[in-house]
């Protein structure tokens, strides 16, 4: 057995590039959400793994027969659902390097160039993304590639919670109180629980259609002066720029000002909309994040970068190091404690980490910022034309103004049940011919059209809304007494 022969590895390697070269070009045959039923794949596959070797041959043929099958395929540019996590040749290249080098660069000194280079790209990034001075490591401040949000989220609530635990003894935890709205992603709830916030003191604020679901500074604040007055401390904000259901956009300014006055810890979640904060024109919608003390967003969202990658930059790198940072006696070394490094175990949860800068790295150097901004702006024209064919139509409505590149519309509702969005929905993704999701927002269901996918054109939309149109106008056309009622 040779495990790791440079040979076989070429050979296969290739076998397996052909493969994926080949799903691409046939991607769109396929349904782009998965049809199988629950369990599908123990009726195929053995119950126990084989005792003796079997060839790529044969097992690239069961992932062809057995695992498309099971394949939602978001990198279909038929799929408009969620947000994407899209993809490219530069960065699959680039996560196949990191797997081919393996390293496991918890320190500096574990493999210098993988440190090296994750500050090197996130300081590229800040620069595109325009980010305040104090933010970058000639202001003081760094950044760090985390696996997604909800880490970035973990971490920083550690580093918030233990400055104010450092001044008032752990004891006081039971006072502390986190803050977002109702549209906030529920990874800030459940970091709030890893973090041992009392759920009780869990705010998500209500928000309305008049704020158009942007967190408001007046609620934010009044929420805040009955907290104190009951006896407890603010402790964070995380604010969202682009929230999940319908990309709302929480007013930085404003609300940093608020929070600011009680000395709390400001988060700004833009892991979804933060992508285009590279392009000049979209830059504002996090202008305040000056007045936030972190900001992270997801390149593998919607930078053509595969899962992970969500960029975390801090103004404080020693609070993160202060909660998070270990020092066990297998990992002392000179380059540590020379205090010239960094140390990225210390500004994460887990101690080994993944070598994750080089994909980055490979899509900023293989497509420049010119293309990387073109890419967003193409995607936000897409959508731009999407909503354009649903206003035109009179049976439908754009819910909400459209944000970035996502669209909210729904059937109007005049005289129709609302169960019927969920029906159309439903019979559109049973098509296979593309794949969109939903939300519910200020209690009204609506239909979710994103556009992201790597390889999607203006064909696509047109085709996509031909989809949902044929559905529409077959489900209208029923008796009423056959449209479910809501
Ligand atoms: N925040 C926002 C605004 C999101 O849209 C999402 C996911 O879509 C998340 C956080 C969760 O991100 P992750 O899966 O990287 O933890």
């Amino acid at each position: 057995m040779n495990p790791l022969d440079p040979g076989e590895f070429r050979r296969q390697g290739h076998m397996v590039v052909d493969f994926l070269a080949k799903y691409y070009e046939n991607i769109e045959k396929y349904p782009v959400l998965s049809q199988v039923e629950p369990g599908y794949l123990s009726k195929r596959l053995p119950s126990s793994a084989p005792q003796d070797e079997e060839p790529m041959e044969a097992i690239l043929d069961d992932v062809h027969q057995h695992i498309f099958p099971g394949l939602t395929h978001w990198q279909s540019p038929n799929f408009f659902a969620y947000y994407q996590t899209n993809t490219s040749t530069a960065a699959i290249l680039g996560e196949m390097l990191c797997a081919g080098f393996n390293v496991a660069g918890f320190n500096w000194v574990s493999s210098p160039a993988a440190t090296e280079l994750e500050s090197l790209v996130m300081d590229w990034l800040g620069k595109m993304l325009d980010l305040p001075r104090p933010f970058l490591p000639f202001g003081n401040g760094g950044g760090v590639i985390e696996g997604n949000t909800s880490e970035a989220i973990i971490c920083t609530l550690t580093a918030a919670r233990d400055r104010v635990l450092r001044k008032l003894g752990h004891n006081s935890i039971a006072k502390l109180v986190v803050y977002g709205s109702d549209q906030t992603n529920c990874s800030f709830q459940k970091a709030a629980r890893v973090v041992g916030i009392d759920p009780r003191n869990f705010r998500a604020l209500k928000m309305t259609r008049s704020t158009l679901f942007g967190l408001s500074p007046d609620s934010l604040e009044k929420a805040i002066r009955l907290d104190i007055n009951a006896g407890l401390i603010p402790l964070y904000l995380c604010a969202t720029v682009g929230t999940t259901s319908c990309a709302a956009v929480d007013p930085l300014e404003p609300l940093c000002k608020v929070a600011s006055k009680f000395s709390m810890w400001i988060h700004v979640d833009a892991a979804y909309a933060g992508a285009s904060c590279i392009c000049p024109e979209y830059r504002k919608f996090i202008n305040g994040v000056e007045f936030a003390d972190s900001f992270s967003f997801n390149a593998h969202k919607w930078l053509l970068t595969p899962l992970d990658c969500c960029c975390l930059w801090v103004k404080d790198p020693n609070a993160l190091v202060k909660s998070l940072s270990t020092d066990p006696e297998y990992l002392k070394n000179e380059a540590t404690e020379s205090k010239q490094v960094i140390d990225y175990a210390d500004w994460q949860l887990s101690l080994s980490r993944r070598f994750r800068a080089l994909k980055l790295w490979l899509v900023l150097r293989s497509h420049g910022v010119q293309n990387l901004r073109s890419h967003i702006k193409n995607h936000c024209r897409l959508a731009k034309l999407f909503e354009e064919l649903v206003e035109e139509d009179p049976q439908f409505e754009v819910v909400f103004p459209r944000n970035f590149a996502l669209v909210c519309f729904r059937i109007h509702p005049s005289g129709v049940a609302g169960m019927l969005n969920a029906q159309l929905l439903h019979a559109i993704n049973a098509s296979g011919r593309v794949f969109m999701s939903h939300t519910t927002v200020g209690g009204v269901y609506v239909l979710r059209f994103a556009v992201g996918a790597t390889l999607v054109t203006e064909k696509h939309v047109i085709m996509a809304w031909k989809v949902v149109q044929e559905h529409a106008n077959s489900l209208l056309s029923m008796p009423a007494s056959e449209q479910h009622s809501a």
